[in-house]
């Protein structure tokens, strides 16, 4: 179930008042019981507009569940002092505390940044240390008879979390500062480098997948892609590694033996090639096949398409927002191969959600404009419901003029991309990806004459497919 969390609107007094009156919830509040709806109301309207507090709504399958926010937001000091209160008891320890307390952690230290977080709890709450500790917080010291509640003075507990420990907690894949791009400089990070099966942003996607495959009592997944698709290897992995059935739907017209499709033979995945024209009809009928003989299978879009793969790339952006924060720079431009415009779906996303100022170009490896771009867009409003249209369309940079002959034809260019990076970098591109996507950004940045600025340039993975590239380079 998604967890988010969003500022607290007057609709939500009704609620709040419910919950906070709820003997399950109070016990550690600190209200004048029982809270009023007149009073909460007056409370509302006194300290909607303050900026050193922020008071928001944690929603679980787009139902308001709890509250959660900052107090004491003291901008001299960079502090303030964090609270949750779980409404819903039906939504308990299934990890939604947790999950809304990163979010509101991402908005404190990367949207408000903050240097320091803080949270006070009453000795004998126990639930809170344990959610304060698995989030990270450093429990700071005892505060001896702290404050007076319900007839008698208790000691509280403080908490702390600085910028650095949250930052360093994030981790994410690396990226590394390879030089100059033209007067620019230029940053890599390494999504090849995720840590299954060669990585790239289908392991990202995948992982995030087979989290709702595990959680739902799936037997089987069953997925569709060429013999060079990575998404298909990465799957058929995650596949064989629990033991379920992976069944692959390819098109014949792009079958050929790949070290990705000798991947998914060894992993067992059975492939079931028919002419693209048959894909549509032979997923359905796969699917409805494994039902009716008692199995429950899985379906996951070619390349990891969806909101799922959405929030994979939303996620990333995080992360980019981590590195950014920690090394104090902002990357002016992020390039990357785009296919399904998945990643770059996610990516736009948190652009909007932050509203960063800086361009994000998808370099296309197959699709032309208008409909890549269209599948970009349709994925964004997918995912984010409420942003608004312009800005959608002001943020999609989906640039088509690098596909050269379409999916997986490359010429001596790209060839020559592939070799210079991975002697000068010692890191491997593909020809059908990120190697297209290089070449197309080297050539994007000149065109368009920019200098001066700092460049991202994600490495979405592939690694498999630089060895083809080999291959069909040296006729081995
Ligand atoms: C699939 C893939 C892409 C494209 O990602 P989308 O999210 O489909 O746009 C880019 N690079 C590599 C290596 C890929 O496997």
């Amino acid at each position: 179930m998604k967890v988010s969390i969003r500022k607290f609107q007057k609709e939500d007094i009704k609620k709040k008042v419910e919950w906070i009156n709820n003997p399950e919830n109070n016990r550690y509040l600190h209200y004048d019981l029982p809270l009023e709806y007149e009073k909460t109301l007056d409370w509302f309207e006194k300290n909607k507009d303050r900026t050193d507090r922020y008071d928001a709504v944690i929603e679980c399958g787009g139902e308001a569940v709890g509250l959660i926010g900052l107090l004491s937001v003291d901008r001299k000091n960079s502090k303030a002092e964090y609270y949750i209160s779980m409404g819903e008891t039906s939504v308990k320890r299934k990890g939604v505390a947790f999950r809304a307390s990163r979010l509101l952690l991402d908005y404190a230290f990367l949207t408000l940044r903050l240097n320091k977080v803080y949270a006070y709890t009453e000795i004998d709450n126990v639930p809170f240390q344990r959610l304060a500790e698995s989030l990270g917080f450093l429990r700071e010291g005892v505060l001896k008879a702290d404050i007076y509640s319900r007839g008698s003075y208790v000691d509280r507990i403080v908490y702390g979390m600085s910028v650095r420990d949250f930052l360093s907690r994030r981790g994410g894949t690396p990226v590394g500062f390879f030089g100059n791009l033209g007067e620019n400089r230029l940053y890599v990070k390494r999504e090849d480098l995720i840590p299954f099966s060669f990585g790239g942003n289908k392991a990202r996607k995948a992982k995030l997948f087979f989290e709702e495959v595990d959680g739902g009592g799936f037997d089987c997944v069953v997925t569709y892609g060429s013999g060079s698709s990575n998404h298909c290897r990465v799957v058929a992995n995650m596949c064989a590694q629990r033991g379920l059935d992976c069944v692959v739907i390819s098109p014949l017209e792009a079958s050929e033996r790949t070290f990705n499709s000798v991947l998914m033979d060894e992993f067992g995945a059975r492939i079931i090639c028919v002419p693209v024209s048959e894909v549509h009809d032979t997923i359905e009928k796969t699917l409805a096949e494994l039902r009716s003989s008692g199995k429950n299978p899985f379906f996951i879009q070619g390349g990891g398409h969806g909101d799922t793969g959405t929030r994979a790339y939303r996620e990333c952006y995080d992360e980019i927002k981590s590195y950014e924060a920690e090394n104090n720079l902002f990357f002016d431009y992020i390039f990357f191969a785009s296919g399904t415009g998945t990643t770059q779906a996610g990516l736009v996303c948190g652009q909007l959600i932050y509203g960063d100022d800086r361009k994000i170009v998808g370099i296309s490896v197959a699709r032309k404009n208008p409909y890549g771009r269209n599948v970009v867009l349709d994925s964004v409003r997918s995912f984010l419901k409420d942003a608004p249209e312009e800005a959608i369309q002001a943020s999609t940079h989906f640039v088509d003029g690098y596909v050269g002959g379409g999916y997986g034809t490359y010429g001596d260019k790209i060839k020559n991309t592939v070799r210079r990076v991975m002697v000068k970098y010692g890191i491997p591109l593909d020809s059908t990806y990120t190697g297209k996507a290089f070449c197309g950004m080297e050539e994007y940045v000149k065109s368009n004459g920019i200098s001066g600025k700092n460049i991202l340039f994600i490495h979405t993975g592939g690694t498999p497919l630089f060895f083809d590239f080999l291959r069909g380079t040296h006729n081995i």
